[in-house]
């Protein structure tokens, strides 16, 4: 369940499997070349067998509890499973195969299996009880007393106070859970794998800038049909197909096969699991003691009900409907001045909103990409971190990664201290799932000395044709951006126990660090400096600054349309209090008919394909709004100050927020950085929905 320790967990000298030997390379890191699929199942089998002697072990001490014989013992073991399993998991996301995907299968539900057996284990529950009874009396520091009260909440929260039969249950529902959830997923990247459109010719192409017709080419090369064109399912080949598209029977054709993954029939139809998990979610809810999954869940949140979330979604659905209708009728205007009669359907709305940016900012996407390289935008978001943090980025070719497209560098202070590892894997390619998200391969602690973070940022960015460089549309650049900000969060992290470091906070806190860092690859200074010509190394001119800065706001609209529609969708499905009969094609329509939905606009996931909400977000996609509200607040605590970078607010954000895990109540980091409780004009004015 935890990182850590020093603790022997197997006696591992005598085996080859790479996996279960120490690792002796540069900072420890994981020994890609030697690791095969085939280590993993021997791996996984020796790591639960030692996590289970240590759990057993803690659970059934003769001496009194105390936090050093249970809370501290509980975080450092399972230091094996961890360590296995946080290797695996990085690369079924990131450069799955068969053979992965088939020790997923397997393992997902056992791993699920013995966590249950962990968190329902009475004895040990008993333990964590006592200690929490008696914990003012102990005598802990305010991250220790932290520490043994979020274990005793999620022991409770996982179901260790029920009676037996229920905690049976409860185990049983988690272990089929877990193997509902990968068969979603794997579901999803076989239907995105099994699609692609290839285009012939000219006449194919029309509209298609040089950038997008190159990735085209280089998607081409990988589905191994070198000199044609093709585009995939993955975002970043089909949005910007859609959105530069002349044909538009492609386009109709392309974001189709799009919104209908996990939908298409037969065996890779998510509806089935859908209707089984949200029975599950809902039973367990209720054996936990809520009426509904959401209200479960939301519980453990900054928001803590259903009802709080839905307050702030009321502030901003009806102002983002009424940007959005008004979008739309300026979108079906230029339609018409184009000569076209159609109203525009949802597979015109990003080609007609491109033409509307270029008519009414002169801002052309295809010009601002040809700035936005990625190495600069590599280089602007570690020069960010430098001068907010102190922190200097080092490429570290002699780091063993798991696939030639991934970089290593080390991160040090700039006094030279060393504060982790990170690797950037950017490029998209079919064995890896949709999306960019940020991991790590070893968390940081202090339980054995001072442990430092191997952390990775993942996304899907097209790749330039060879001898190019890869081009970034300015959201690819954001989304490095807000990786790279969940990857600070796991870097600078700063505490004592594995369970409250890095990223593991409140899920409607956990983007705050990365929406906040996105502020600053839009301003002027980043741009200017970092923005270089891919032929002429020209910084980006006042002339497209002045543009984007003018388009800010620009399909905002739309934006917060499809987003919103998809967190309401998450929010009404787990809020069902009786899931018996449900059938979710008539669900999803019937969410988006109350709303008022409009027909040009498709939630930005459906449910079928929804993963966040199959992985941990579920009951949690509003997430990304909350954070929003005190990003938007939080940046604004800089621009107070005349200065971006000024030292005393990077120090503060540092302190309460980058570096502090959750060592304390999320609002209270808040208001200790900020010095009052976030507030949500920011948030409105930010996408111009006042
Ligand atoms: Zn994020």
């Amino acid at each position: 369940m935890t990182t850590a320790t020093k603790k022997k967990a197997t006696s591992a000298g005598a085996t080859n499997n790479p996996l279960l030997a120490p690792w002796r390379g540069p900072f420890k890191a994981p020994p890609f070349a030697s690791i095969k699929p085939a280590h993993f199942g021997p791996a996984f089998t020796q790591a639960l067998k030692a996590h289970k002697r240590e759990i057993a072990d803690i659970a059934t001490r003769e001496a009194k509890p105390s936090f050093a014989n249970t809370i501290v013992a509980l975080e450092k073991s399972g230091t094996l499973l961890t360590k296995v399993a946080d290797v695996f998991f990085n690369l079924s996301s990131a450069d799955s195969n068969d053979a992965l995907q088939a020790i997923e299968r397997d393992i997902a539900p056992k791993l699920a299996q013995h966590q249950s057996a962990v968190l329902l284990n009475r004895r040990l529950f008993q333990r964590i009880a006592d200690l929490y009874e008696r914990r003012d009396a102990l005598g802990l520091d305010s991250e220790a007393l932290r520490l043994l009260e979020r274990t005793y909440k999620s022991f409770v929260r996982a179901g260790a106070a029920l009676d037996s039969k229920s905690r049976k249950r409860i185990a049983e529902i988690n272990t089929e859970l877990a193997t509902l959830g990968t068969a979603f997923t794997q579901n999803v990247l076989a239907d995105e794998q099994a699609w692609h459109m290839m285009l012939d010719g000219d006449r194919d192409l029309d509209g298609l800038p040089p950038s997008v017709r190159d990735a085209a080419a280089q998607a081409a090369v990988q589905l191994g049909k070198p000199g044609s064109h093709a585009i995939t399912l993955g975002r970043s080949s089909v949005e910007p197909f859609l959105q530069y598209s002349a044909r538009r029977d492609l386009r109709e054709e392309a974001w189709k096969a799009w919104i209908k993954r996990g939908e298409n029939g037969g065996k890779t139809d998510n509806r089935k699991i859908v209707v089984r998990m949200m029975a599950l979610r809902s039973e367990v809810a209720r054996l936990i003691g809520y009426d509904t999954y959401a209200a479960y869940v939301l519980d453990d949140t900054m928001a803590k009900t259903p009802a709080e979330v839905r307050k702030l979604l009321d502030k901003v659905w009806p102002a983002a409907l009424r940007s959005a209708r008004s979008e739309r009728d300026a979108l079906e205007k230029r339609a018409r001045a184009e000569g076209e009669n159609f109203k525009i359907a949802a597979w015109d709305w990003r080609y007609y909103a491109e033409k509307e940016r270029k008519a009414r900012y002169a801002l052309d996407e295809a010009e601002v990409r040809s700035y936005l390289t990625l190495d600069n935008v590599l280089d602007a978001a570690f020069d960010t971190a430098g001068r907010l943090f102190g922190l200097v980025f080092e490429a570290r070719p002699d780091v063993p990664v798991y696939h030639p497209d991934v970089r290593a560098w080390e991160v040090r202070t700039k006094a030279g201290e060393h504060v982790g590892l990170f690797y950037g894997d950017y490029y998209g390619r079919p064995s890896k799932r949709s999306g960019a998200w940020m991991s790590s391969y070893r968390g940081q602690h202090k339980l054995a000395g001072s442990v430092r973070p191997i952390v990775v940022n993942v996304m899907s960015v097209a790749q330039g044709a060879p001898g190019t460089p890869t081009l970034l549309s300015f959201d690819d650049a954001r989304t490095l951006f807000h990786e790279l900000g969940h990857g600070l969060h796991g870097l600078l992290s700063d505490v004592t126990y594995p369970s409250l470091a890095m990223t593991n906070v409140m899920h409607d806190f956990v983007e705050l660090p990365s929406q906040l860092y996105e502020h600053w690859l839009s301003r002027p200074e980043v741009l200017k400096k970092f923005a270089l010509h891919e032929k002429t190394g020209k910084p980006m001119p006042e002339r497209i600054l002045k543009q984007l800065e003018a388009a800010r706001t620009f399909n905002q609209g739309f934006q917060t349309v499809e987003y919103t529609a998809s967190t309401l969708l998450d929010l009404e499905l787990h809020s069902l209090e009786d899931t018996s009969g449900l059938d979710v094609d008539a669900f999803e329509s019937e969410v988006l008919a109350r709303i008022g939905m409009p027909a040009e606009i498709t939630p930005r996931h459906r449910i079928p394909h929804f993963q966040h909400i199959i992985g941990g977000y579920a009951a949690g996609y509003y997430s990304y709004l909350w954070s929003e509200v005190m990003d938007a607040d939080a940046f604004a605590a800089f621009e107070e100050t005349g200065n971006i970078f000024d030292r005393k607010t990077a120090n503060k954000l540092k302190t309460f927020i980058y570096a502090a895990g959750n060592r304390q109540d999320a609002l209270d980091a808040y208001v200790a950085f900020r010095g009052r409780p976030p507030e949500i004009e920011g948030l409105l004015r930010k996408r111009g929905l006042t």
